[in-house]
């Protein structure tokens, strides 16, 4: 293990529907791969994240079907666990939103943020019901979209450009109860100070010379227009404000924005009170050797590289007003915001309510988790947008997956298992025998380097060279034409499985549930690749029980490193890795797709 201390902070998908595979190869599938690597270094990583539970969109599928925004949520967080788990996402937590544990942090920050004048009360126009008199939250206001012209915009955002409003910004605003023009009266809100932050944020971006360029100068741009922005809002679904007289209102709770991003931080602390050492949290945020990388779809990033840092430079006192740290410490900034693009599919933007949509829990019943980490890995959006198409899943699959990767694998292991029933005992090895192994065992380096610098593409593309490498040596070599002379035909399967040993290592984070099954068909013993389990805690404040992800990483033998097999091992025939597909699999799911966007 090594002293280094690395956070992913992966974004938190909102607990209103299952997670598409748009969703997942945005913030879950970059995360979990850059977390794997790390830990193989011998890096102490904290993986966490959880379901984003509060704000309007739930409360309005609760006054939908009539029941409680608790139980939308409740439903949500378990069919997105699933999600997750059946990816192998290794999160250290996976939580929610909704836990009193949340709710005490995110106030903790409005405090150590008020304290220091970073937030201040402003009164606004907020919406009435002219018969009634009663507020109207915002999600009972309906109207055009100032910014976009569409005529569904929400009060606080609209669903088709995606941009945050206020009710009073709508354009011919109506009330969804009654049809009616809602009345604007006054309202007592508070702000987040964003233009004392200018500065601070300027400086602190300055110095972040690794990040994604695109990343970068749309945040560095983001600067340019900053205005004071509400840190509550007219709503009665999520964290209270911690104030005398706003506690226990039932009209005003903080946005979901500022709750929703202070989650990286409580899913920490609650990761460590699990852990049995409630301050182990304090190595992630407070030591300055630590690195702190966060994982999103690009139209996050504001709430990453602007609204996050904001918060916490602001908690720190480290803004235009000055001021002291709260009562946690000081709280590090992020080291990076990893961003990707946007992955379309068969050319169309994803959209639950089209139906334009592939669902993980869809894809996962039908092809294996590797195939899709794979598909991400190499097709992802990374640094563009990308579409996913049928046919070049199952051409990467195929071509890749099964005829590159798996092929060397199942050929050498079913020829060592046939004609030696183990590893094979090397005699003199050859200076191509040699080659092809200082090329494997090489390749960690410049592999790990990639990945380090979340170049996830370009390094599982040198990964995949690697191993065909490792092919043309077997092709080249030719053992099974090596009958009269068993010594050197057990070096050279000696030598391909050496190297198949390599090229798993250099695969684990991207194919963890295919390196277990190598590392059992090398005769390894034990688990290689840890997969997250699920746990039932009974955290929240009515005790009601509710599943997290969790797992004990560092148990795996997993290393970033080449690992010598050792002759004598057993083998037996193995089974085929990775499952070939039919190529009719690509007009049933378009036939399903045309079905799903009628
Ligand atoms: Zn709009």
């Amino acid at each position: 293990m090594t002293d280094r201390h690395i956070l992913t902070a992966v974004a938190w998908p909102y607990a209103n529907g299952p997670r598409h595979i748009g969703h997942v190869s945005g913030f879950g599938v970059p995360s979990d791969v850059f977390s794997r690597y790390h830990r193989m270094a011998g890096d102490r990583v904290l993986m966490v994240s959880g379901t984003d539970e509060h704000g309007t969109p739930i409360t309005v599928a609760a006054d939908a079907e009539g029941v409680t925004p608790q139980e939308i949520a409740d439903r949500n967080n378990r069919v997105i666990v699933d999600d997750l788990t059946g990816l192998g996402l290794s999160y250290d937590l996976f939580t929610r939103t909704t836990t009193a544990n949340h709710a005490a942090v995110s106030q903790e920050i409005f405090l150590g943020l008020l304290k220091n004048g970073y937030v201040f009360p402003q009164t606004t126009l907020g919406a009435i019901s002219p018969s009634t008199g009663r507020t109207l939250p915002d999600r009972y206001i309906e109207g055009t979209c100032p910014i976009c012209g569409f005529d569904g915009a929400r009060g606080d955002q609209c669903d088709n450009c995606g941009n945050q409003l206020d009710p009073v910004d709508l354009v011919n605003p109506v009330s969804k109860i009654n049809g009616e023009t809602p009345k604007f009266v006054e309202s007592e809100h508070w702000f987040l100070d964003l233009p004392a932050f200018a500065k601070a944020l300027g400086d602190w971006l300055g110095t972040r010379k690794s990040w994604r360029p695109n990343v970068l100068n749309f945040s560095v741009n983001l600067l340019a227009d900053l205005k004071p922005r509400s840190y509550t809002r007219d709503i009665d679904w999520g964290v209270r404000v911690p104030l005398p007289d706003w506690q226990d209102r039932g009209d005003k709770r903080i946005y979901v924005w500022f709750d929703a991003v202070v989650g990286y931080l409580s899913a920490s602390i609650e990761w460590a009170r699990r852990s049995g050492d409630p301050e182990a949290w304090r190595q992630w945020w407070q030591s300055p050797d630590s690195d702190a990388y966060y994982f999103m779809g690009k139209d996050n990033i504001v709430f990453h590289s602007e609204i996050w840092p904001a918060q916490l430079l602001g908690y720190n006192g480290e803004a235009a007003k000055g001021g002291t740290p709260g009562s946690y410490g000081r709280l590090n900034l992020p080291t990076e915001v990893v961003s990707s693009e946007f992955l379309t599919m068969e050319g169309k933007k994803f959209s639950s309510s089209r139906r334009v949509v592939i669902y993980v829990k869809d894809f996962l019943a039908r092809y294996d988790a590797d195939a899709l980490r794979y598909f991400i890995a190499v097709a992802g959006p990374e640094n563009q947008d990308t579409d996913f198409t049928w046919a070049e899943f199952l051409r990467r699959n195929n071509d890749e997956l099964v005829a590159g990767w798996g092929n060397l694998v199942n050929r050498s292991i079913s020829m060592a298992a046939k004609n030696v029933g183990a590893i094979p005992q090397p005699g003199d090895l050859t200076d191509a025998d040699r080659a092809l192994l200082a090329t494997t065992s090489g390749a960690f380096a410049p592999v790990g380097e990639l990945l380090g610098r979340n170049r996830q593409k370009a390094a599982v593309n040198e990964a995949m060279r690697v191993v065909g490498e490792a092919n043309k040596y077997l092709s080249d070599q030719a053992p099974w034409k090596l009958k009269e002379d068993p010594a050197r035909r057990d070096s050279v399967l000696y030598t391909a499985l050496q190297a198949i040993k390599d090229c798993n290592g250099l695969l684990s984070p991207f194919l963890p549930h295919s390196a277990q099954q190598v590392h059992e068909l090398l005769g390894g013993e034990g688990v290689w690749s840890v997969a997250p389990r699920v746990e039932e805690v009974t955290d929240l404040d009515d005790g009601r029980p509710y599943p997290v992800i969790t797992g004990d990483y560092g148990t795996g033998q997993a290393v970033w490193q080449s690992v010598p097999i050792v002759p004598g091992t057993p083998l037996s025939a193995p089974r085929p890795v990775f499952t070939k597909l039919d190529p009719s699999i690509v007009e049933e799911e378009l036939a399903r797709f045309a079905e799903g966007s009628e």
